[in-house]
């Protein structure tokens, strides 16, 4: 999503900072951008204070791995990026009189008992599971971010982003897409965890972007968090089907255990966005599964047979 972020920044005529520690991001996706005069990469940790001699206008902070299996691999790091990489780039902020946006998550809703979830809905997330690392440090990062607005006031942005995919996932990324696609293109088994009813709402990455800048942007909508995502809910099984179908696969599907903790249904309630922003998804998912199935064919077969991706 950040490299996609640069791209748009970069067309819009912004100067542009890219930080990353490359612990899930990926340089060849910035790759394109390397060269352009507007645009500086710096390999840096934001569990690290940053420091910039220049004048900054906006920071979005996107950093943490979102994949449940990365963001599990190390949940004490995964907890540090969230609470000291907030506080660092709200102190950025504060120093440089920035506004900033904090990518937020659906996963504040934990395994919510109403659908869709409305931003006044407060959640229901355990504090002591697999997945209370990424939860609970996201939830606290909302809660820091709030409080930098009400003492100091920071000029901040709130977005409660649900699963999001498309071009430039990580092959290995592990999340549902990122199977599918690559499994049903590699005539792998897809794997869905459990029973496959639980539910899922995904949208394509230009839509989210162009929420997700139209609520930086925004003059109205203030510090209140604003879900961002597609409504349109399927069953993970039915994610299985078309994915298959559209890649004209014969691969089997098969099941794995549920993870624990996994949410058994997930849509946004986005009238906020709709009224305040004036945006709305565009891309179904078919049509958004089209060029990420293109990109994942040319990311994994070109491994395959030794290419740059
Ligand atoms: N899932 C699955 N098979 C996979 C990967 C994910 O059935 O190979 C399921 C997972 O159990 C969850 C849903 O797909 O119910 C979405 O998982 P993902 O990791 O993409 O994101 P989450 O919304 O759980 O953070």
């Amino acid at each position: 999503m950040g490299s996609h972020l640069c791209d748009r920044l970069i067309e819009q005529g912004h100067q542009v900072i890219c930080l990353d520690n490359l612990q899930t991001g990926r340089r060849r996706n910035i790759a394109h951008l390397e060269r352009h005069p507007r645009f500086s990469f710096v390999e840096h940790d934001v569990i690290v204070p940053f420091s910039h001699s220049g004048p900054l206008d906006r920071i979005y902070n996107l950093a943490c791995p979102a994949s449940p299996p990365k963001y599990q691999r190390d949940p004490i790091n995964t907890f540090q990026i969230c609470i000291l990489g907030a506080f660092n780039m709200l102190a950025l902020a504060d120093r440089k009189g920035a506004r900033i946006l904090q990518a937020s998550t659906s996963e504040v809703y934990g395994d919510p008992d109403i659908s869709p979830q409305p931003e006044e809905y407060r959640g229901v997330v355990n504090t002591v599971g697999p997945r209370s690392c990424y939860d609970e440090g996201k939830r606290a990062a909302e809660t820091l971010f709030h409080d930098y607005h009400l003492t100091h006031g920071t000029d901040i942005r709130i977005a409660r982003i649900f699963n999001t995919y498309g071009p430039r996932m990580a092959p290995d990324d592990g999340r549902v897409v990122s199977n599918f696609v690559t499994q049903a293109i590699s005539g792998l088994p897809i794997t869905i965890y459990g029973d496959g009813m639980q539910t899922r709402s995904l949208c394509y990455v230009d839509d989210l972007l162009a929420g997700m800048i139209a609520l930086m942007e925004s003059e109205t909508v203030g510090p209140r968090p604003v879900n961002l995502g597609n409504p349109g809910e399927y069953t993970v099984a039915a994610i299985a089907r078309i994915v298959r179908e559209i890649c004209g696969a014969q691969s089997p599907i098969i099941h794995k255990p549920l993870p624990i903790d996994d949410p058994l249904q997930r849509c946004p309630d986005i009238t906020r966005a709709g009224v305040t922003l004036g945006w709305a998804p565009k891309v179904a998912l078919r049509a958004g599964l089209l060029p990420t199935i293109t990109y994942f064919r040319d990311a994994v077969l070109g491994q395959e047979i030794g290419g740059v991706a």
